[in-house]
């Protein structure tokens, strides 16, 4: 019997796996195949892969936290303590001492009343927006905001209205346009992720309140980065109360994992009680939430500081070596370097040959960014050193000339 059934291909095996494979084979002819690399070691300035020690040039550990003593020293006493899993949803069983310390250290570090935890920045972006908006409002969004604030959009049914990167004016014509009743919000990254500009919150705090929408903004790059205490773009552009929700990561700078969004007591409420993806997933392990208590305590703290100028200066060091090389970095403006290639196979034959000079910086590509206009997306670290970066700009330089990237 099972002969007679292995041999009788089902459709899926017939139609759909071929499909695929023809799929995946049109990824590869166009320079869109991704697969993943292995990292042997810890997630230092420096990091090893099939056994060669690189030097790490695209991870958004840009404080070097995910391996600092006090983090880990932190997440281990937490497993002493409270064990390794929460064992449910928050609403369930899950909600731990943990949780909640951490929620109100964020909601004082951003200066809002109450803040709220979620399993990842992904999952943030589709829990909120979801929950805030519906049918027959609207959602603002720069074109260049994270697949996650698109995809909490399209997951809400409100009408998804995209403006033009950055551009206010723009963006006012379409709230006159869309002027219906029904809410608005108006949502935006803080630093743009592929890009390392900053939104311009100023301007859309005033188109805000001019139309009365709601201000949302996604900071999983400014986090413990701008702003002269770290707590973001909206600290860095003077806006801080002024922003309704404050979306952020405890992933990148923070070297944790997980995510949050501060603001209104109302408002957490709100989402506690409505938010899918934090009422129906397990709550965050207790481990992870002591290492992002044990970060933000050092954000905040004069160590902090110091991380950041060192960060700030890298940053300018690095990218002011880029461009007398000549290379266009976009309208970068913070520790993230965009490098512009161009097209997808081009921007994988220069990652490539930086791993061959010692070097990793992760090409991007569609659907991450618009097709040509891939890069290399070169994100700086306060860990690195003054050598670590001269080295890089000039192996970057050299291949970039190799292939023609600059004269
Ligand atoms: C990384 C990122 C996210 C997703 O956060 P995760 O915690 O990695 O899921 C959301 N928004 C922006 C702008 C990001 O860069």
């Amino acid at each position: 019997m099972i002969g007679i059934d292995s041999v009788v291909k089902t459709r899926w095996e017939c139609v759909v796996l071929d499909e695929i494979r023809k799929e995946l084979a049109a990824l590869k002819e166009q320079g869109l195949y991704r697969s993943l690399r292995l990292v042997e070691s810890e997630q230092g300035s420096r990091i090893s892969i099939a056994g060669q020690e690189l030097l790490l040039l695209c991870s958004n550990n840009y404080l070097g936290l995910a391996n600092h003593p006090m983090l880990k020293e932190a997440a281990c006493r937490a497993i002493e303590r409270y064990g390794v899993g929460s064992g449910a949803a928050r609403l369930v069983s899950g909600n731990m001492e943990l949780h909640e310390a951490l929620e109100r250290r964020i909601a004082r570090f951003k200066g809002t009343e109450a803040a709220l935890l979620f399993n990842s920045g992904y999952s943030a972006n589709t829990g909120i927006i979801p929950a805030l908006v519906g049918r027959g409002d609207i959602v603002f969004s720069d074109r260049l905001n994270h697949a996650s604030i698109v995809d909490g959009a399209l997951l809400s049914r409100a009408k998804l209205v995209r403006y033009p990167h950055n551009d206010i004016g723009a963006l006012r014509k379409l709230m006159m346009a869309h002027n219906s009743a029904g809410r608005k919000l108006l949502v935006t990254d803080g630093v743009f992720s592929m890009d390392g500009d900053i939104a311009y919150l100023q301007q859309l705090v005033a188109i805000k309140k001019e139309f009365g929408a709601m201000l949302m903004v996604d900071d999983a790059h400014g986090t413990g980065v701008l702003g002269k205490h770290g707590r973001g773009s909206a600290e860095f552009c003077g806006v801080s109360q002024d922003v309704d929700l404050h979306m952020g990561t405890l992933g990148k700078a923070l070297g944790s994992f997980g995510a949050y969004v501060a603001g209104k007591s109302e408002l957490i409420e709100y989402l506690v009680n409505t938010s899918r993806s934090f009422i129906f997933s397990t709550a965050l392990p207790p481990a992870v939430c002591a290492a992002a208590l044990a970060a933000i305590d050092l954000v905040d703290s004069d160590e902090g500081t110091v991380l950041r100028e060192q960060l700030r200066r890298n940053t300018s060091l690095f990218r002011e070596q880029l461009s007398t090389a000549g290379f266009d970095l976009s309208g970068s403006a913070t520790q993230i370097v965009p490098i512009m290639v161009g097209e997808a196979p081009l921007a994988m034959e220069f990652t490539r040959m930086l791993l061959d000079e010692g070097y990793f910086v992760q090409g991007i590509r569609p659907p991450t960014v618009p097709a040509g206009t891939c890069r290399l997306r070169c994100t700086v670290m306060a860990t690195h050193t003054e050598d670590d970066l001269a080295g890089a700009a000039a192996a970057i330089t050299r291949v970039g000339r190799k292939l023609g990237v600059v004269q």
